[in-house]
């Protein structure tokens, strides 16, 4: 777990050498705080959610994404305690008597995402000219960075009494991908249609989710190429397929021949009617 007090101690000497430089290292630091307490969380989960899923995204976009997939709860303070005995049949557990083991003090990604962007908004970006005059200022304007670092501080002191962390509670599906990793999901979470990629950062295996009623499937999301040689239908995992450029050609050996095929992405003339049906 993330050690927030010291962080907050180097962010508030920063203030408090007041100059124009201090104050924006000052943001930048508590910048570097906030993605290190959402990808903090992040690493709690990540056997619930790859890599993959989430490189493109902002540290409150992470965060989303960890709520709406892996943990509803993230953003409500949970404390866990045990009871010192065992449960007997018939007594009610409210009577137990219970220790604390620790808390995780919930967390508003939107605030996250709102402190993230205005940091550098205010400090971490120079101005841009207005007119052919102006004079291109060396700092942002240090009341304002000030003003917002201490908000940010004031988030960070309450995060800091956090003592444990979750990675949420509710049933589990799991299933294994061809590259022999097992993947985990939250079962209440899933929704019909999403795409979840394997978490093993190497593999590029990925699914849509399939709900029928009570049943959930994964289905593999590939694309299906016949060989020159021999017509077999081979299957390609359809991300190392997307991350392709267009013009650019691949290639792979058929499974059944080992015949080195090459395909790659085209433009193609379509009626509407075909498309958008
Ligand atoms: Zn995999
Ligand atoms: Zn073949």
């Amino acid at each position: 777990m993330i050690n927030i007090p010291p962080i907050i101690e180097r962010i508030t000497e920063l203030l408090n050498q007041d100059t124009d430089a201090s104050v924006t290292y000052a943001a930048l630091e508590a910048r570097l705080a906030l993605e290190k307490v959402c990808y903090d969380r992040l690493r709690q989960c990540h056997d619930y959610i790859s890599h993959e899923d989430l490189k493109k995204w902002q540290p409150n976009q992470v965060v989303n994404t960890l709520i709406n997939d892996v943990d509803q709860h993230a953003t409500s303070t949970r404390t866990l305690s045990i009871s010192r005995l065992p449960s007997v049949e018939g007594r009610d557990p409210k009577d137990e008597d219970y220790v604390e083991i620790g808390t995780e003090v919930g967390f508003d990604p939107k605030l996250m995402g709102k402190f993230w962007n205005a940091l550098a908004k205010l400090a971490l970006h120079v101005r841009l000219p207005q007119s052919r005059n102006d004079v291109i200022p060396n700092y942002g304007d240090k009341e304002k960075i000030k003003a917002k670092v201490i908000d940010v501080i004031t988030e960070l002191r309450r995060l800091s009494n956090t003592t444990m962390t979750f990675s949420g509670i509710g049933e589990e599906v799991s299933f294994e991908c061809d590259c022999g990793t097992k993947n985990r999901r939250r079962a209440d979470l899933l929704k019909e249609g999403q795409v979840v990629s394997c978490i093993n950062p190497e593999c590029a295996g990925s699914w849509h989710v399939r709900i029928d009623g009570k049943d959930i499937g994964f289905k593999a999301r590939l694309a299906h190429i016949k060989c020159e040689q021999c017509a077999k239908c081979n299957h390609i995992p359809w991300r190392s397929v997307a991350a392709m450029k267009y013009d650019q050609v691949g290639s792979f050996y058929c499974d059944s021949c080992e015949y080195k095929n090459y395909f790659k992405w085209v433009l193609k003339q379509v009626r509407p009617e075909i498309v958008l049906d």
